[in-house]
């Protein structure tokens, strides 16, 4: 059994709820389960609404899988500072004096969210998928990589839990902008905005990172799916 939570989300139906042939057990925890999403999916066209953005596409997911089988993936990125294009990260055009390095727009924190939804899923990398000797990805906007990552991920019935993201970098200051690009990233991930974190660090003044000579990213994501 299929079920469009998207859409049950927005008309509120019970319609839908059990299954014939299943257990009264089984009925009640997919009854929480779909109300659950239905209740995140709600909070998500709240968001879109009150962001600007189109309506939220549901997603249909399958609920005669359960139990869910959770997955994480780890994802890693480096760019040296030096490009003349402002820099960006993850999606969010910040104030600084050098773009970050790169043959797409250098944007290291999508970059590392990209390969960790990917090693989640075991879907390869972001190298494999978006080839850096490919002239369609040169300049390339990286949240548009993101959204085709999430449509791979929404056709092999994977939804994201929540993602982690650590920037290394002596300058500029994260912490500002971080609302900014956690918004960014939960529309396109299709999240609520509390399952997107973004942390900041620097590197204690140590090594190439710690002179400002580039910037680290780590990413961590959760999946949860067939
Ligand atoms: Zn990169």
């Amino acid at each position: 059994m299929y079920m469009d939570l998207g859409a049950q989300g927005h008309r509120g139906s019970k319609e839908h709820r059990g299954s014939k042939g299943q257990g009264r057990q089984g009925a009640v925890r997919r009854e929480s389960y779909a109300t659950s999403l239905s209740n995140l999916q709600s909070a998500i066209c709240n968001l879109q609404s009150e962001i600007g953005r189109p309506p939220y596409r549901p997603t249909v997911l399958p609920l005669n899988i359960l139990p869910m089988r959770q997955r994480f993936g780890l994802g890693y990125d480096a760019h040296t500072f030096g490009a003349d294009r402002p820099l960006k990260l993850g999606g969010v055009e910040i104030d600084h004096t050098t773009g970050l390095t790169g043959h797409s727009d250098g944007d290291a924190v999508t970059h590392a969210l990209i390969d960790a939804l990917l090693g989640a899923a075991a879907m390869g990398d972001i190298g494999q998928l978006f080839p850096d000797t490919d002239p369609r990805w040169k300049g390339a906007d990286s949240m548009k990589m993101l959204a085709e990552v999430k449509r791979r991920l929404t056709a092999a019935s994977y939804f994201v839990f929540n993602v982690d993201i650590t920037v290394v970098t002596e300058k500029p200051k994260i912490a500002p902008h971080a609302p900014a690009i956690r918004e960014k990233l939960a529309v396109v991930l299709g999240v609520s905005v509390d399952a997107v974190s973004i942390k900041a660090k620097t590197n204690e003044k140590m090594d190439t990172v710690g002179r400002g000579k580039g910037l680290m990213v780590y990413a961590i994501a959760s999946l949860g799916g067939a």
